[in-house]
Order: C-alpha cells, then structure tokens, then sequence
C-alpha cells in the first residue's frame, strides 16, 4: 500500500497553497483565482480527486505551454438564448465566469439560455458551475466531454470521455440540488488514486489487458478502458453529452486526441455546454413546492438521500474542521512552488 498520512489544512490554507502554486505555474492573476478557488471548493465538498490532486497536473499544463495561462477568452451572442465562448486555450472556468452575468440575463430574459465553449481545457467537477447558477434561482444543466475512455457497452475500444454531466436546481430555503457525475462507473481519478493508493474498486470499473471486466485499478489504469455506467443505459447518456458538448460547442470529439495517455490536466480541447432554465417563466406555479414535495419523498425514505446532499456534509464538516490532505502530495506541491 502507497503512504496515505495525511496532514489537516484549513480551507484557506488550501485556497492560498494553490494560487501559490499556480502562481508559480505561471497563471496570471485572475485565472489563477478561479482555478485555486475551485481546488479549494472541490477540497470542501467533493470530488477530492479534483482538489488539490489536480494542481500537478495545472502545473504541467501551463509549465509545458499546452494551456494559456493567461487566456482572455471571448464570448459573442449568437441568438436570443445563445451564447458561444472561444475559450483562448485557457481553463474552460475562466470562460464560464466571464460569460456567467450575460448567461443569467438571457435566461431570465427569454425562460432558457445556453452558453457553449470550445478552444477550451478541463472543467475539473461540474457542479460548481451548475451550482453557481441555482444560487440565482435558475435550473442548470452541465456537459462536457472527454479523452476517450469508456468503452461502449459490448465493444472493447473507448469512443467517449467519461463525459460527466451534472444538474443543479433552486431549492426554498435550503442549499441548492446539485448532482454531478461522469459516465463511467468509476471517474478517471479515482480510478488513479485507488491505482497509486493499491487497492482495487469497490465494483468492476473496467476491461483488464485481456479485455475482461475487472476490479483491478492498476490494470485499468493501464488499459485505460472504463465501463459506462448502467452498461446500454451509460452508453446512451455518454453519446448524448458527446453531441450536447463536443459537437454543439465544435470542440474535439474524444476520440481526436493525440495520445492514449492523459496529457497534463487530462485533457482533450473538448466542448462544454451550459444550459440555464429560468423556472419563473415557464407558467408553473408550483415549481418550487412541487420541488420540496419531491425532496421531501427522498428524505422520508429510510437509507436513501437527495443526489448531492452529501457534499453538504463534507462542506459542514470541512469548513469547522478542515481537510486531511495526503502529506506525498502537500510535500510534491511545496517543492513546485
Ligand atoms: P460519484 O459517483 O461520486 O457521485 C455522483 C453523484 O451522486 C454525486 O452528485 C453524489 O453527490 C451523488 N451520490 C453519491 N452517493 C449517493 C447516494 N447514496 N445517494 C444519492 N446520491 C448520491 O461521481 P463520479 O465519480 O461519477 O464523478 C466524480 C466527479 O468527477 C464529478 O464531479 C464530475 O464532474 C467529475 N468529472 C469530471 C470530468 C471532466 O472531464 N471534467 C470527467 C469525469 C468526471 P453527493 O455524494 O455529494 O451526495
């Protein structure tokens, strides 16, 4: 088993260590920003292996100028309720905070606006883009694609990212909803944790050398082949995101990468896509009690819970106590700045 000590750091000691770290990266001031705020959030709330975990592979980015540091992404208005970003080769977050006041406006405007982006790089967790949005009373939906991993239920070759989607919707007088998952059984960075931690899946995850279905995520770190989730089911819902994000937005399909292995922040230049719905204007008048009726469901049924309450938990938690970060990777993050 690899050496899993950790060392408890609050969430601004988190915040300062990777604008520090990215900083030195040679991001510039403002991205730099964005990017070390989400470290920290994904630290606070999941998922962890897109906190700090993700930062050496920023670093490799910029470092190896596969990524714009210093984007300056542009967004044009192409319609009523669409909007188009040209990313700059930059981190698709420093385009979506950009277009994020002009997205709200339309879709409060018109009752639905969509925001797409190409010439982009990795969007890390989707939910805080999905949960920036239902804090301003809107419903959201997030898409991107991927690297090509996952295998389409039958075949042994991968044709889709793991291409996660997530959903976020205003709730009264709680947190927002917000779900967020990737296509896959198990999402790329896990799989390398439980892979670099020795220690198998909990469920089979992906094809083993042979191609056999397997637990083993050394094996399929190698192979890099994952399964969809809900086998036919995943493999519909990784083809819908696929069109939604790569090819609406006109980023690279993920199977247009140049290698097998993950580049730097682990990524293709794929598209994202954004759609925000303005529920006020879709003549319901229930919409929010509706909402609580349904939440209120889930929680009356023993053993089950809303889909994204649990990084309530972990930020309830993080924020009074902090967050237990593995010492390999705080060391490895302190030589790199
Ligand atoms: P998980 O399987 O860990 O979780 C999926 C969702 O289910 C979460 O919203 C989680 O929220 C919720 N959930 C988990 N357990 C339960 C339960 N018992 N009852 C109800 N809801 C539950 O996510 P993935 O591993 O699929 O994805 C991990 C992350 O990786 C995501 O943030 C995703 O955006 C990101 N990702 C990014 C990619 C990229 O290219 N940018 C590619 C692939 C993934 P909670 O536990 O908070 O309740």
């Amino acid at each position: 088993m690899a050496d899993i000590s950790t060392k408890t750091l609050s969430l601004d000691e988190i915040r300062n260590l990777a604008k520090t770290v990215l900083v030195s990266a040679g991001m510039d001031g403002a991205g730099s920003d964005i990017l070390a705020d989400l470290v920290m959030q994904s630290e606070r709330d999941g998922p962890r292996s897109h906190g700090l975990a993700m930062l050496p592979r920023y670093v490799q980015s910029f470092q190896s100028g596969y990524a714009n540091g210093a984007a300056k992404p542009k967004i044009e208005r192409l319609a009523a309720g669409v909007l188009r970003g040209d990313g700059d080769n930059g981190f698709f977050q420093i385009a979506s905070e950009l277009a994020r006041p002009q997205l709200i406006e339309m879709a409060r405007n018109a009752g639905i606006a969509g925001f797409t982006c190409a010439n982009t790089h990795h969007l890390a967790a989707l939910r805080f883009e999905t949960e920036a949005l239902a804090r301003e009373g809107l419903i959201a939906i997030c898409v991107v694609n991927s690297l090509a991993l996952i295998v389409p239920h039958g075949g042994k070759t991968p044709v889709f990212g793991t291409n996660p989607m997530s959903f976020a919707c205003p709730r009264e007088g709680a947190e927002p909803i917000v779900w967020d998952q990737a296509s896959s059984v198990v999402a790329l960075m896990d799989i390398k944790l439980a892979a670099a931690e020795g220690h198998d899946l909990p469920y089979p995850g992906g094809l083993d050398r042979a191609g056999n279905v397997t637990t083993d995520a050394s094996e399929i770190n190698e192979t890099l082949s994952l399964l969809p989730f809900a086998e036919h089911k995943g493999t519909g819902i990784a083809l819908m995101v696929e069109i939604l994000a790569a090819a609406l937005a006109g980023g690279c399909l993920s199977v247009e990468t140049e290698e097998k292995q993950a580049f730097g922040a682990l990524n293709i230049k794929p598209g994202v896509t954004l759609i925000a719905i303005d529920p006020a204007k879709w003549g319901s008048p229930s919409f929010l009690a509706q909402v609580s009726q349904i939440v209120g469901q889930i929680d009356a049924e023993p053993g089950a819970r809303v889909p994204g309450d649990g990084r309530l938990k972990m930020r309830a938690k993080a924020q009074s106590e902090g967050v237990a970060v593995n010492l390999a990777l705080l060391e490895e993050l302190e030589r790199s700045d």
